[in-house]
């Protein structure tokens, strides 16, 4: 599926964490993978993302996952509050 206008200038688009899930109404929504397993990550976080420290590129394998160069130093896991820089 590809990503829907408001998503494509976001990092999650290029990572193997996202999901988009269409509601009832046909409504499109990003979801991260991580954040269903990891209550301190957001599900759905706000777009567009610019950095993220847990970014891994569709294309990267597994155990060679990448970490976003645009990513910041700072570690938002301790919280559920997310800003747009960083989820
Ligand atoms: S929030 Fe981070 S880990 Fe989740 S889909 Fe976006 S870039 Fe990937």
């Amino acid at each position: 599926m590809n990503l829907p206008l408001h998503l494509e200038a976001s990092l999650c688009g290029e990572c193997k964490q996202h999901r988009i899930i269409v509601s009832g109404k046909g409504s499109q929504f990003l979801l991260c993978q991580l954040g269903v397993s990891d209550p301190t990550w957001p599900k759905y976080p706000p777009q567009p993302v610019g950095a993220c420290r847990r970014f891994q590129r569709v294309d990267a394998p597994k155990d060679r996952a990448v970490d976003s160069t645009r990513s910041s130093a700072a570690d938002s896991s301790s919280s559920a509050t997310v800003n747009r820089d960083e989820p």
